[in-house]
């Protein structure tokens, strides 16, 4: 029986035609933006589909040439050293570290080539309830997590990185037994925040104590953020030449009381063929996708732009793909001053006030010192037993005065 086509989706507008015939490991793309990664093949194949996706990049879909599909890539390490090397190859590696430090890898290098940072934290935590209090690549991985650490603090000239790790006891003590002979600090973060939010890294376990807001290069606060993934993927690569096509993908589901299932997967595979529980959610208004943790990952619409149905793909670095229930909307009622929404804000905002200010002086920008200090985790909403739109209210809020500000 032939396998079943592959599809993949870039952001970049490739360079193949439809009936043409492609090789593992050759380019699919180039960037027009040069920050961006490249797309390679990661199988032997023809192209059997190309479909533009507004706003989102390009739909490829690749028939095997073979039932089996190669599950790496050989692709030499560039010298250890080298910042401008490391860069050019990540380029070709398709979508190389996306969901590092909210703007990716090779961004943060490209900004250290001017600036040099002060840190290195390698974000190993997945601790958002009902997801599981351990980091299970950094209980199982380890090893290769903190050799990847130490290999771009080497390259960065930091001679002292963090893995930071969850609450849960038994990720800390693996990391710990192969940190310490690579002079890598390892800190454990509270169980009470989303500790693996890149702003909340920023704000509470680096020496600036800066936040980062989203979309922010965390070099900016002096730091080079990673997630735990692409330290691992790193180590693999420089010790071998050659680099992981197929990787897990942890799949995550609302129930506090689920074992998180683990797949492994090619980055472009259709996520809803993984399991039977996320194909019959495919067509439900109630469930979002999410890639990574919920206060960290990015949410994989269920919908395109017109309505239709989208089909996810695996991203290249996220572990966890969450299914959450989209609850349906409650009708608001009177605040009860329970003060919830103060007690679990992570940034110490008083949630309830500053929706009153937002609601009774929406043009005053002097709001806006507060509103940036929200991380748009909508905590505060998903707690308040009155459904008050407090984070959604934020939102709004922070796109308006920052049209206001424009317009003056
Ligand atoms: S969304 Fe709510 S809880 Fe989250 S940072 Fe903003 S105000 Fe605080
Ligand atoms: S959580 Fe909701 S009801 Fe409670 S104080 Fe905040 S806004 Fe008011």
């Amino acid at each position: 029986m032939a396998s079943p086509a592959l599809k993949l989706r870039i952001r970049q507008r490739p360079e193949v035609h439809v009936g043409q015939l492609v090789t593992q490991g050759q380019m699919l793309s180039r960037p027009e933006d040069r920050r961006l990664a490249c797309h390679i093949s990661p199988i032997h194949g023809r192209i059997e589909g190309l479909i533009e996706r507004p706003d989102k990049g390009y739909d490829l879909l690749i028939e095997p040439m073979s039932e089996t599909a190669p599950t790496q890539l050989e692709v030499k390490a560039p010298p250890a050293k080298k910042i401008e090397a490391w860069i050019k190859q990540l380029r070709h590696l398709g979508p190389w570290g996306m969901g590092d430090g909210y703007v990716g890898l090779i961004v943060q290098l490209e900004a250290a080539l001017l600036m040099s940072p002060k840190e290195l934290i390698c974000v190993a935590a997945d601790s958002f309830a009902p997801y599981p209090i351990q980091s299970s690549l950094a209980t199982s991985f380890g090893q290769e997590m903190a050799e990847g650490t130490r290999l771009l603090a080497n390259l960065l000239g930091l001679a002292q990185p963090t893995i930071l790790t969850g609450p849960g006891r038994a990720s800390f003590r693996e990391i710990r037994r192969h940190a310490a002979s690579r002079s890598i600090r390892v800190r454990q973060a509270e169980g009470k925040y989303p500790v693996a939010n890149w702003s909340l890294v920023s704000r509470y376990q680096t020496q600036t104590r800066r936040l980062i807001q989203r979309g922010a290069n965390p070099l900016e606060a002096g730091v080079v953020l990673i997630n735990g993934w692409t330290a691992i993927r790193l180590a693999r690569w420089f010790a071998s030449d050659k680099v992981d096509m197929v990787r897990p993908l942890g799949l995550a589901w609302p129930e506090a009381d689920a074992k998180m299932q683990v797949h492994w997967v090619m980055p472009g595979q259709r996520v809803f063929d993984l399991h039977p529980r996320l194909a019959a959610e495919q067509r439900s208004p109630y469930t979002k996708l999410i890639f990574g943790d919920p206060l960290r990952g990015r949410l994989e619409a269920t919908l395109d732009d017109q309505g239709r149905l989208l089909d996810p793909v695996a991203p290249d670095n996220e572990f966890l793909l969450s299914l959450v229930e989209h609850p349906l909307p409650e009708p608001q009622l009177p605040c009860i001053a329970c003060g919830w929404c103060s007690e679990v804000c992570p940034t110490s905002l008083q949630p309830v006030q500053l929706y009153r200010q937002c609601q009774s002086h929406p043009d005053d920008v002097r709001l806006y010192e507060s509103l940036a200090w929200c991380i748009d985790c909508g905590l505060c909403s998903h707690v308040c037993p009155s459904a008050i739109p407090l984070a959604q209210t934020f939102r709004e809020s922070v796109s308006h005065l920052l049209e206001l500000s424009l317009q003056s």
